[in-house]
């Protein structure tokens, strides 16, 4: 594997970006069409990526699953999208959400990454203004903020509780744009199967026409990696069904190291699972947190109504808590003490899994209409999931898988560690470090797509020169091998459990023993459970009809194939991380309070997994972390 080099550029810090986009080749504008780039991913980072590349004169091949780039799981988002703008004068600037950011992810993130990434926000607004995303306006038109998690400035911007559809549908816009003007093709229900490295560069893929079948390979002089993030290795988690780490898995076993695959987050407002048979939980925004207080009764076992319970019989945890932040506590702090309230007895709803997030103080203060323009779809979607009407009972909530913040290791320059295989997005193991706050994924999905990723890619290019390659190559036809030989391997177990009993089982062992609170020993039970349920898939799987049709259940299958695998890994990464920091709380390690207890001394690094070969164990590599601007200290919200 190459050697790990983060490639920082040297300076102080609010320069390095300038100098290092300056001393960066370029290629010359009439050389780029010459040079084809593979963009797997059509989310907010693939399409603002492909669309933008396409502008600069490359030309683009993006491939995607969907059937649309519109359905990418960036649709989803809700709540908004983080910007340094200071509009609302309150404080806010470059640095002080570059010191949010590395405080909020529990000192696990490089903090040049991050400095580019705050000063980046403020051309991320323009950017979309200009493609005309309908973010909220205050009455004199300038565009309105919220806050969120982690931040005691307002600096959210929204487009009501739609931000990730809005800003999709802007890059979507783009990126047809440059379809239509012939410099990006297109390939919808097309799914990457595995990655082509040749002489060791990444130069192609091999992918499966979800329609027909047919497995082709595609090639470029560079891949690009968009394909969000690997939370439903949980099964239950608030990302769309569809999102899988097959491509980012398979990029792994191919030589990209995988870095912190242990840092998951899980978030604190979800509506509260229901039953057995559920197959996908429902995230209700962080904003409502602006104006919702969360709560539990005093007394263990309360049975009444909420309505019932006065005042003085209501714990609002999070405002007791942490009284500077208070209900905007960040999400893994906001998790865990909705999750101890519940361990405590002093949990609501049926199953005693829920905590009260309750409007009532805002609506008398603010009035019905209010709360309804500011977050009228999401009390919409909890009354038609759960039957009640917010306006008139709190919500119940519970947190839920919702984000990863590991991923593929990327240097400064978004680059893996397989010259040429770069990787943007939630894909990524970003610049959240152990912990993200609310509304950055979407800043740093398109920091990575509109402006990072198109002024590195070029840098690379015009280094490395790839040669000519067609796909007779030996290597490409290796791969194609490979794709094949699995696809035939799973249709012929014709054993007698569904995918999905496999997926539902290794998601409760996950949640179980790899969740919100792990320990050395629930880790090395399930380092012991997740092989042998991965024996068992090889041997019982059930995958019916052929591949040469439309085949959801193989496509199922092979997902669940790379979730069994990147299970354990995070397990091993979670064991080995012997501390708590961020979303990654180990019981074993935690202040008396009860709050997360790093330990900077043995692990300030980024934890980047080397795949060494089937059943063999992953080799750890380390890049340290240096932080010469946020001081390193317990992180406090109180
Ligand atoms: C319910 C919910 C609400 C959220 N709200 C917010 C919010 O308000 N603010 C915020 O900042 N963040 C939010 N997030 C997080 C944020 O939405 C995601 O992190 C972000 O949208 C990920 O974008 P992406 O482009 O990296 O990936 P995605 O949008 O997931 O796109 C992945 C793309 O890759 C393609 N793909 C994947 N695998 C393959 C393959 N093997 N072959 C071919 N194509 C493939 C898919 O077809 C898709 O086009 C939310 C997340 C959830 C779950």
């Amino acid at each position: 594997m190459r050697p790990l080099d983060p490639r920082v550029p040297s300076g102080p810090i609010e320069l390095k970006w300038d100098k290092h986009r300056f001393e960066m080749k370029l290629v010359n504008p009439a050389n780029k069409r010459k040079y084809t780039v593979l963009m797997v991913g059509s989310g907010l980072a693939g399409a603002s990526a492909a669309a933008t590349l396409s502008e600069l004169g490359y030309n683009v091949k993006c491939f995607f699953f969907h059937d649309s780039p519109r359905r990418a799981h960036s649709i989803a988002a809700q709540g908004g999208i983080n910007a340094a703008k200071n509009y609302r004068n309150d404080g806010d600037s470059i640095y002080r959400l570059f010191y949010d950011t590395v405080k909020g992810g529990d000192f696990r993130s490089r903090e040049a990454n991050v400095y580019r990434l705050a000063q980046t926000s403020v051309e991320i607004i323009d950017q979309c203004v200009a493609q005309g995303v309908p973010f909220a306006r205050e009455y004199g038109g300038l565009l309105a903020n919220r806050s969120f998690g982690g931040a005691q400035v307002s600096r959210t911007f929204y487009a009501r509780g739609q931000t990730g559809q809005q800003l999709l549908l802007g890059a979507y816009q783009q990126l047809e744009k440059e379809v239509a003007r012939g410099g990006v093709t297109v390939y919808p229900r097309t799914e990457m199967l595995d990655l082509i490295v040749v002489d060791g560069q990444a130069r192609g893929i091999v992918t499966r026409d979800m329609v027909t079948g047919k497995i082709s390979s595609h090639l470029g002089d560079a891949v690009v990696l968009g394909t969000g993030g690997y939370g439903n290795v949980f099964y239950l988690s608030t990302n769309a069904k569809g999102c899988n780490a097959t491509a980012i898995w398979r990029a792994h076993k191919r030589g990209a190291a995988f870095a912190n695959p242990c840092f998951t987050q899980i978030h604190p407002t979800c509506i509260p699972v229901s039953g057995e048979y559920q197959s996908k939980l429902t995230l209700m925004s962080e904003s409502l947190r602006n104006d919702g207080r969360v709560w539990v009764p005093k007394k263990q076992g309360d049975k009444r109504r909420p309505d019932q319970i006065p005042e003085g019989e209501r714990d609002y945890f999070l405002e007791r808590k942490y009284p500077s932040f208070g209900n905007l506590a960040p999400r893994d702090i906001a998790s865990r003490a909705a999750k101890e309230a519940c361990d405590q007895g002093l949990g609501v709803g049926e199953r005693g899994l829920g905590v009260y997030l309750d409007f009532g103080d805002a609506i008398k203060r603010l009035g019905d209409q209010t709360i309804r323009e500011r977050y009228g779809n999401l009390f919409e979607m909890y009354q038609r999931i759960t039957d009640e009407n917010p306006f008139e009972a709190p919500m119940r909530i519970y947190p839920a898988v919702h984000y990863t913040m590991g991923g593929l290791w990327v240097d400064y320059n978004l680059m893996s560690t397989i010259p040429g295989l770069h990787v943007i997005g939630e894909a990524n193991f970003s610049d959240h470090g152990a912990n993200r706050l609310g509304a950055s994924a979407l800043m740093q999905g398109l920091a990575d797509g509109y402006f990072v990723l198109p002024a590195t890619i070029g840098d690379y290019l015009a280094s490395s020169k790839p040669d000519r390659l067609d796909t007779s190559h030996p290597d490409v036809r290796r791969v194609e091998a490979d794709v094949s030989d699995q696809t035939r391997k799973l249709l012929s177990i014709k054993g007698k459990r569904t995918v999905d009993s496999f997926h539902r089982e290794l998601g409760k062992l996950m949640w179980d023993y790899c969740g919100m609170a792990r320990n050395a020993a629930g880790l090395q039970t399930a380092l012991r459970l997740i092989p042998e349920l991965r024996a068992e898939f090889w041997r019982d799987v059930n995958v019916p009809g052929s591949d040469a049709e439309l085949n959801q259940a193989l496509e199922k299958a092979g997902r669940v194939a790379d979730f069994l695998e990147l299970g354990e890994l995070m397990c091993v990464d979670a064991l080995h991380r012997e501390e708590s920091c961020g979303g990654h709380f180990r019981e074993e390690y935690q202040t008396e309070d009860g709050e997360a207890l790093r330990n900077d001394d043995l692990f300030a690094y980024v934890a980047a997994w080397e795949y060494t070969g089937p059943g063999q164990p992953e080799h750890l590599h380390r890049e340290p972390l240096a932080f010469e601007h946020v001081a390193l200290a317990q992180r406090s919200y109180k």
